[in-house]
Formats: structure tokens, C-alpha cells, sequence
């Protein structure tokens, strides 16, 4: 660890927010930078992710995972730098995945290490993006949910985002025709023209059911569903014979907002039956143990050599984290939100 690093600066919860994360709902705490004891390593962070997740994390009640209380460190993924190390296999100077949460030190075990970086990798960042959880969750969804077929159509929302981007262009090279859904007219450019997507439709203009229709001739075989709301609204009834649904996210929905007016789940469920669709939802926590190597054996040349082209949207400073994770919720970032801790 630098001489001079004896604090280390954290954002801990204030309270669950009611509706959108507010500035109030994170305070930045300086405590003392800990002592790994044995079999520990002390990580310092060089970057640290946010993610949409983090919002269900900090409701009141436990959802998929426990939520973080109040008072408690801001959980994260991270790229770490091992700067003291009581563990046989981790050395200092060792970059790693890890998980140590919004904060510039964290101890580790080892056992919250995802992975150690090898010493080739181009951009540590990418392992909280394209070759991190968002990369892993794209290919998952695809591959194992998708299922693609040359010559169908898939259609992704928060298109140029982090999961939406890998996902598109993985679609496009399975030979699907790929259709993204965007907010505003400069995403859409850039998915169609940088990263190759056959169509971008901006869900923030009149009329979305119609224009999608349009972008869609014969409908939809495969819908990545990353945001529910009025998108789901015009993607449903688009959706072909056989369709497959990977359900991802719904982030129009995290902060609480509901659809108002009538009950659409009978018209759901009567889609889903005869069309014979496919709706699986998934966690991709769930999913290292058996699928993340294989992931990163398959994508990690691909993207270190710049074949999947990767769009990063850079926070500069731990303190600035709460301000670009709101800004994430609202679509505010224009690609991978990673934080430059240090
Ligand atoms: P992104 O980088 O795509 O950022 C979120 C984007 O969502 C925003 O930029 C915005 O894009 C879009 N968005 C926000 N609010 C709305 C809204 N009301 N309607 C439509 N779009 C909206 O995030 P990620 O790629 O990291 O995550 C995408 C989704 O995948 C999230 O729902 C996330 O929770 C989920 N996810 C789930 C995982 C799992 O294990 N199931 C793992 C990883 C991610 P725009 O401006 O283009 O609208």
C-alpha cells in the first residue's frame, strides 16, 4: 500500500430511498485503512462498477440477495490491486476481480475473488464490463436463453448500455438481424453505425409500437428484456411463433414506477401460451461456478483484440459514485459505468 494511505474513504447507506436514489441516500466515511490478519489480502481499488442491480440491492426488504442496511459499505464489483497479502495465492502487485463494494480498501479471504487478471490484460476496467458480469450476462442470455438462428431477429433495449452493447454485437455475429431500442438520437446513431446494429429505435419519441413495427418486418425471435415499462408494452405483441425471452432486467421498474391503467397480464400470459413462447429469468450470480470460464475462454481474444468494440463511460472519483449511479438509473451514462478510484 502507498506510505501515505492510512484512510480509506467509504460510502455507506444512509437509508433505503422511496422512489430514485437521491444524494442523500449514500455518506462518504474516512475509517482507518485495515490490517489483513492471516490468510487475508488487503485490496486496494482501482475500479470500482455500477450496475443497475446496486438499486435492488438497496431496497428495505431482501430481494434476490440481502440488501444492504443502513450503515453498511455499498456492495460493487471491482478491479483491486493486492497491496499486502497474507494468502499464498495472491502477491502484492496482483490485479484482481473482486468484489470489495464502494470503498478504497476492502480485506479479502480470497473466497470474494473472482479472478486474478492476467498479466497481458490491455484494460483492467473491461473485467467490470465486456469480460466482467455484464459481458458474461450478454452471453449467457444469448447462448443458453436465445438460442440463436441465423437470419432472426433479436431485439435488445438500453441498447448501447453495458449488458445491450456486447449482446447486440454477439447477436449480429451469430447472423441475427439486430434491432436495438435506445434513448436518443445520439445512442441510436452509434449502435447502428459503430457497433453494427441493423436498426436503433429511440423509445423516448412518439408512437414507439409503430416505429419498432417498422424496424421489425418479421417480428421478433428473440427480445433480451432489460427494461419492462412502455418498451415491453411494443415489444409483446411483435413477438413470433417459438420466441424466446431471456428475462435480464427491468430497470424502468426498480425505483418503484408501476404502468397505471389496466391489468395487462391475461394479454401477457395469452401471448406467451399461443405463441409458444419461451420467458426464462436468470441471475447471473447464480451462473459462475458452471458457465464464467468458459466465458472468459471464448470472448477474452475477441474483445482484448478489439473484435467486439466496447463503449466505456468513465466516473472520475469514488465520491463522485453516488452521482453517476443516479445518473445510470435515469440514462444518463453512455456505456459501461466503471468509477477511476485510484
Ligand atoms: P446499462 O448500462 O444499459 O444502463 C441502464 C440503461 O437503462 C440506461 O442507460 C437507459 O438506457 C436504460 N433505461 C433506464 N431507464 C429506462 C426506462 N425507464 N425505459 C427504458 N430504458 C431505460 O445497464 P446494464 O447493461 O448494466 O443493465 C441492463 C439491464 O440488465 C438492467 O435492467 C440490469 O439490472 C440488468 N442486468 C441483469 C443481470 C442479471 O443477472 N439478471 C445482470 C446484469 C444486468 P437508454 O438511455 O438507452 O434508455
Amino acid at each position: 500500500m502507498p506510505q501515505s494511505a492510512t484512510v480509506n474513504r467509504r460510502l455507506v447507506l444512509v437509508a433505503s430511498p422511496k422512489g430514485e436514489p437521491t444524494a442523500d441516500t449514500f455518506r462518504l466515511e474516512s475509517v482507518p485503512v485495515p490490517t489483513p490478519g492471516p490468510g487475508q489480502v488487503l485490496l486496494r481499488t482501482l475500479w470500482l462498477s455500477l450496475d443497475p442491480y446496486m438499486r435492488v440491492r438497496i431496497y428495505e426488504t431482501d430481494g434476490y440477495m440481502p440488501s444492504v442496511k443502513p450503515g453498511e459499505v455499498m456492495v460493487g464489483g471491482t478491479v483491486s490491486e493486492v497491496v499486502a497479502s497474507n494468502h499464498d495465492g495472491y502477491q502484492v502487485g496482483d490485479l484482481v476481480q473482486a468484489y470489495s463494494g464502494w470503498q478504497d480498501y476492502a480485506l479479502s479471504s480470497g473466497e470474494d475473488i473472482i479472478v486474478k487478471l492476467p498479466k497481458t490484460a490491455r484494460q483492467p476496467s473491461l473485467y467490470l464490463g465486456s469480460l466482467g458480469m455484464p459481458g458474461f450476462t450478454a452471453w449467457y442470455a444469448l447462448n443458453q436463453i436465445g438460442k440463436p438462428k441465423a437470419g432472426e431477429t433479436f431485439v435488445v433495449a438500453a441498447a448501447t448500455g453495458a449488458v445491450g452493447q456486447i449482446i447486440g454485437q454477439l447477436a449480429k455475429r451469430a447472423g441475427c438481424r439486430v434491432v436495438g431500442i435506445a434513448g436518443g438520437a445520439d445512442k441510436c446513431a452509434y449502435a447502428v453505425k459503430e457497433l453494427g446494429f441493423d436498426a436503433c429505435v429511440d423509445h423516448r419519441g412518439a408512437d414507439l409500437p409503430a416505429r419498432l413495427k417498422a424496424a421489425c418486418p418479421n417480428g421478433i425471435d428473440i427480445y433480451m428484456e432489460n427494461v419492462g415499462g412502455p418498451v415491453f408494452d411494443a415489444v409483446l405483441p411483435l413477438m413470433n411463433m417459438n420466441s424466446r425471452m431471456p428475462v435480464c432486467g427491468l430497470i424502468s421498474h426498480y425505483s418503484g414506477a408501476g404502468l397505471g391503467g389496466a391489468d395487462r397480464l391475461p394479454g401477457f400470459l395469452t401471448e406467451a401460451l399461443f405463441k409458444r413462447m419461451k420467458i426464462e429469468g436468470f441471475i447471473i450470480f447464480d451462473q459462475y461456478p458452471a458457465h464464467y470460464g468458459h466465458f472468459l475462454a471464448e470472448m477474452t481474444a475477441p474483445i482484448e483484440a478489439g473484435d467486439v468494440k466496447i463503449r466505456e463511460h468513465v466516473v472520475n472519483g469514488l465520491d463522485a459514485a453516488p452521482q453517476g449511479f443516479i445518473e445510470l438509473l435515469g440514462g444518463g451514462n453512455f456505456g459501461k459505468v466503471v468509477v477511476k478510484v485510484a
